[in-house]
């Protein structure tokens, strides 16, 4: 922590918050016992809760602020799609056990005591899954609503996943195919759980294409991201209609990171994630419970911020970017409705807008995607029952 308060030192607002988060009722401390001695002596749900923390910190993070009745559901769900993805991204893992066992994984949710050996792409990763029959119990014991929606994601993500081992993400085509099966299926899960516990509108689960976009644009901020570490890692899921309009090879964009092919390439990446914002904002506006509304809105102001960060960026091409810890704890502490997401969001787009150049062969398209984001936030301002029941009634009415 100290040297994310020597990052922060010339904020001091953010040093405020990320001592608030520490001290507070929002805990970022790590449990230093290793996954697999805590697997020995813990019950199925705490295994759980603790395989979360293990694996996605700032997951286990926005979790602790959801309602009581949605916690189990969701982080059951969380561990059984990383459970996936971890199969999906295990290249030892031969393709001729891979691929089937990611086409039934939906299967072992039925199975209390199955459990996996030596996969998995890290080491929690191969403890969660050595240790996945505690999973399979605490799903089992979830309400039969809430098991139905992680099964049928669970398989409708396993057969993507096993689609797209066999092909590569190309054309944009591809790139939001892709998008929609690790991350959309996610949000479309999510806002099935939310309508289930009743805390959301039963229509909220009807709003596929707005859930959609609200994992779309988490998906491609760290796809747009992630470039310098994806490739040293060997794989890319940048779509080659997108970089191959600007090089041959995507690792020569690294060789001379501040040209204007390298930042146009970027920033197209950004532009192209910018298209799901103006979605995100209906359906954050569509959530009544403050507590889901914070688990959904952190995320998505925190991609904002990583788009606005990497946005005619050429560090990306060299190291990872991301945003301060400073900021992010800021972020958490204040995003409460739609009147500070609508603030945040003006202040990243003002930030893109602020690099905007007219050289840049998408200044148009960019320009055009932010004023939309501005026209969104006003619509849901001006009209805040933009989607909610009221609209349903007129239409019916006349
Ligand atoms: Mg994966």
């Amino acid at each position: 922590m100290i040297t994310d308060i020597l990052k922060s030192a010339y904020h001091p607002s953010e040093v405020l918050a990320m001592v608030r988060i520490k001290f507070g009722n929002i805990s970022l401390s790590d449990n230093k016992e290793p996954l697999e001695n805590i697997a020995c002596h813990t019950s199925d749900r705490d295994f759980c809760y603790a395989s979360l923390n293990k694996v996605s910190r700032s997951f286990a993070i926005v979790i602790q602020q959801l309602p009581e009745e949605l916690k189990d559901p969701v982080c059951v769900f969380y561990l059984v799609l990383r459970g996936l993805d971890s199969v999906e991204d295990d290249m030892d893992y031969p393709a001729g056990l891979r691929l089937p066992l990611l086409r039934s994984f939906h299967e072992k949710l039925f199975d209390k005591d199955w459990r996996i050996e030596n996969v998995g792409d890290s080491h929690d990763y191969r403890v969660l899954l050595a240790n996945f029959d505690k999973v399979i119990r605490a799903y089992q014991a979830l309400d039969e609503d809430y098991r139905l929606v992680i099964a049928d994601i669970c398989q409708k993500m396993g057969n993507g996943m096993a689609d797209y081992a066999e092909r590569k993400v190309v054309t944009l085509h591809d790139y939001n195919d892709y998008c929609y099966y690790v991350a959309g299926l996610v949000g479309i899960g999510l806002s099935s759980l939310f309508s289930a516990s009743g805390l959301e509108s039963a229509r909220l689960k009807d709003e596929a294409e707005l859930a959609n976009s609200m994992g779309l644009l988490l998906q491609k901020t760290n796809i747009s991201r992630d470039y310098y570490e994806d490739l040293n890692l060997g794989r890319t899921f940048w779509p080659k209609q997108i970089w191959g309009k600007y090089t041959d090879r995507l690792d020569e964009l690294q060789k001379n990171p501040s040209s204007p092919e390298s930042l146009a390439c970027i920033n197209e990446l950004v532009t192209d994630a910018l298209t799901h914002v103006g979605n995100c904002i209906l359906y954050l506006n569509m959530i009544r419970d403050k507590q889901v509304f914070k688990f959904c809105a952190i995320p998505q102001v925190m991609a904002m911020a990583t788009l606005a960060k990497i946005y005619n960026n050429p560090d990306v091409f060299t190291e990872v970017v991301k945003i301060r810890k400073g900021i992010a704890a800021k972020l958490m502490l204040k995003t409460n409705d739609m009147d500070s997401v609508r603030k945040s969001m003006e202040k990243f787009v003002a930030e893109i807008r602020k690099k905007l150049n007219t050289e840049d062969p998408n200044y148009t398209q960019t320009k055009k995607r932010l004023n939309r984001i501005i026209e969104a936030l006003d619509d849901v301002k001006y009209n805040p029952n933009i989607l909610l029941e009221g609209t349903i009634e007129q239409t019916v009415l006349f």
